[in-house]
């Protein structure tokens, strides 16, 4: 019989890796509510204009990777390549700007793009997704990066790289875009068949271009940054001023122009040369015009995606220890300390310590080998000698220690060391 496989490109989580998964998500929970940020549960398919409409049409997002079909009426949708889209149409559509206490929103979840799987690119992968609304300050544009920051930094990530860039406004894009087009159109003959098409459709897409030889034109091409207004420029000074203050990092990069049409002043990008071609762990940027263009009132915003699959990849690849989770195993031998050993499973349980058991009575050999697969943090070790005299043996699987507990205050001592413990160390 033909083998179902999942969809190329489209991976499953499976449970041995589930833990990064989950300290990730915790970890930007944690720090996304301490900025006042609020969770936003949009669906994954919304009418295929909404990304047409703010993406834009000619970008590699809405013009190649896009899943798009019809439903059974006719009706044109996409699966969503990111959020910020359906978080503003969800702002616009509910009148969530009429409340001034929530205006910042984060997002969980998949996002589609038909892409060319490899590593660190997927046809799903997630992201965690933050949006700002309201607040033009530049103070806001650097604070969004600075939790960018320590949300990596609190994951124990090292060598990544923060770049910046301002995109401009309308004021001042426009002479820019002329001034470009005129460049390219004099090194039209270098460039791939997609800048060809760019030149005339989108040309600030061109940096984007990952074709080496249209990478090596433009090294000699004007760039945004000089050309911006003096409101821009200003801004962007104080955005820099603001990131020194917070002793947060970065690179003025002004060749980085993002994939997606909708922003304007500050962009910016977590890089790193840890993963190949796909180097970009997350990025995000000022989106000013956006609400209105959607519909709404003009409002600011601002915000960012990180990819989950890049970022557990590096975090995998950076930390030399595998993940033990704060779990007890408590080892039996004899039938009734295996009784014993079963009430104390549920004990554990009960007060919120996973723990486990071997149900099947085997040798202590046997159990230790299944604690170890289970990378547990402790076992317990509950023999006939020791259910006499009311003791048990806990060995401590990461010092390679061992002593004796008393068996009535084991289950208090193992809640007090899993209350200190993360569920997943990073080196
Ligand atoms: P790239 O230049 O690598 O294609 P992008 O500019 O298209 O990235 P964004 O739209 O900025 O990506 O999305 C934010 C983040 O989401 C990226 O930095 C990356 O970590 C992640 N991401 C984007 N596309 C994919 C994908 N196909 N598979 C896995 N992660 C992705
Ligand atoms: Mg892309």
């Amino acid at each position: 019989m033909r083998l179902i496989q999942a969809v190329r490109g489209m991976n499953d989580i499976l449970p041995r890796e589930i833990s990064w998964w989950q300290r990730v998500e915790a970890t930007a929970r944690e720090i996304l509510e301490d900025f006042g940020y609020r969770e936003i549960r949009t669906p994954l398919v919304e009418k295929l204009e909404l990304f047409a409409r703010s993406i834009g049409e000619s970008t590699d997002i809405v013009e190649k990777e896009m899943y798009a079909f019809p439903d059974r009426k006719g009706e044109l949708l996409g699966l969503r390549p990111e959020a910020t889209a359906s978080i503003v149409r969800a702002f616009i559509q509910h009148n969530l700007h009429a409340d001034p206490l929530v205006n910042k929103f984060y997002a969980i979840g998949p996002m589609f793009r038909h892409e060319r799987p490899q590593k660190g690119r997927y046809r799903q992968f997630h992201q965690i997704d933050a949006e700002a609304f309201g607040i033009d300050d530049p103070m806001l544009d650097a604070e969004v990066m600075y939790m960018l920051h320590l949300f990596l930094q609190r994951l124990g990530m090292e060598g990544v790289v923060l770049h910046i860039n301002s995109l401009g406004c309308t004021e001042c894009r426009p002479a820019y875009r002329g001034l470009l087009q005129s460049f390219l159109a004099d090194h039209a003959e270098a460039l791939c068949p997609d800048c060809q098409r760019r030149r005339h459709t989108n040309p600030l897409r061109v940096f984007d271009c990952k074709v080496d030889r249209c990478q090596s034109v433009l090294q000699e091409a004007p760039v945004l940054l000089q050309s911006v207004c003096s409101a821009c420029s200003a801004h962007f000074d104080r955005v820099q001023n603001c990131l020194q203050g917070l002793k947060t990092a970065f690179l003025v990069n002004p060749r980085m122009v993002r994939g997606l049409d909708y922003y304007m002043r500050t962009t910016f990008e977590v890089i790193t040369d840890q993963l190949g071609a796909q180097n970009a762990v997350g990025g995000g940027g000022r989106y000013n015009g956006l609400v209105k263009d959607l519909g709404g009132p003009d409002i600011p915003g601002i915000g960012f995606a990180i990819g989950m699959e890049r970022l557990i990849l590096l975090l995998q690849q950076g930390s030399g220890i595998s993940s033990v989770s704060p779990h007890v195993f408590v080892a039996a031998l004899g039938e009734a300390s295996r009784r014993r050993a079963f009430l104390l499973v549920q004990e554990l349980r009960k007060e919120g310590v996973a723990a486990d058991m071997e149900y099947e009575g085997r040798s202590l050999k046997s159990q230790m080998r299944r604690a170890d697969k289970l990378a547990v943090s402790h076992v317990v070790i509950l023999g006939e000698d020791e259910l006499n005299r009311g003791e048990v043996q806990v060995r401590d699987m990461i010092s390679k220690t061992q002593e004796v507990h008393a068996l009535e205050s084991v289950v208090q001592a193992m809640v007090k060391f899993h209350g200190k413990r993360h569920p997943c160390p990073v080196g």
